[in-house]
């Protein structure tokens, strides 16, 4: 049975670790050490690097953990990503032996160019497109395309676990619970965030069901947010329209 570790890093990083006891995939190195501590503490041996985008904190640990262990890097070639060995475009499947397990892959521009997510049963590895009540800034590609991606990535069943990189659900929430102040939801998720983090916890994984009841990104057709929009000038109610007028005010809170 194939377990998913977090390792957490940089400032507020997760580098997701697949492993059973012998073998593991590291997901998104943004730093070696934490990951070379790993692999040795639990006497892993690193079969695969999976990279969902170029950014820095996604990649940084790439070099170095390639010259200890000679593994292929499987993510979406781009002019300026030099780490990828092994190109993946959507409809791709990627089978990763032994572990035993399989992802689809599909493109989700619209934070970075070339971000791809990696999708198994009841799993994803969504990189920073979805965080916890957030979503990946807009850096390269238009707001369109992250909130299609989005859409997405919210058509999978709700039990799917997503397994984001970054801790940001008490950073997120407080803003979701202005966006929507009578959503129980949102009430609840946050004091549940309150006690894990309190206690050094991780908030991820959680459920797509968890997001789609608690994300603004995801809720652009719900009426307190959209009222809550009107009321800061918002004119067209389309969720694309929502949805810009969502990551505007985001960006200045
Ligand atoms: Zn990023
Ligand atoms: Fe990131």
């Amino acid at each position: 049975m194939i377990k998913i570790t977090a390792i957490p890093a940089l400032q507020d990083n997760y580098i997701w670790a697949l492993h059973d006891d012998r073998h593991v995939v590291i997901v998104d190195p943004g730093e070696a050490a934490p990951v070379l501590d790993f692999i040795e503490r639990n006497n892993l041996q690193l079969d695969a690097i999976l990279c969902t985008h170029r950014h820095g904190d996604h990649v940084g640990g790439i070099v170095e953990l390639r010259r200890v262990y000679n593994v292929p890097v499987y993510g979406r070639s781009h002019p300026r990503n030099p780490h990828i060995t092994d190109d993946l475009i959507e409809g791709d499947q990627l089978r990763l032996e032994p572990l035993g397990i399989t992802f689809d892959i599909i493109e989700t521009p619209g934070h970075f160019e070339g971000h791809i997510v990696f999708i198994a049963p009841g799993i994803l590895l969504c990189g920073d497109m979805i965080f916890a009540a957030g979503c990946g800034k807009n850096f390269e590609g238009t707001l369109e395309q992250l909130h299609h991606s989005l859409q997405r990535l919210a058509a999978l069943p709700d039990d799917t676990l997503i397994y984001c990189a970054h801790e940001y659900a008490d950073y997120n929430l407080p803003f979701a619970l202005l966006c929507e102040p009578s959503n129980p939801n949102i009430k609840r998720r946050l004091a549940e965030t309150e006690i894990l983090r309190a206690a050094d916890q991780p908030t991820v994984p959680f459920t797509l069901a968890t997001e789609k009841a608690t994300n603004p990104f995801l809720r652009c057709t719900n009426p307190e947010l959209i009222h809550t929009l009107q009321a800061r000038g918002l004119k067209d109610t389309s969720p694309l329209a929502v949805f810009t007028a969502l990551t505007e005010w985001r960006a200045r809170f």
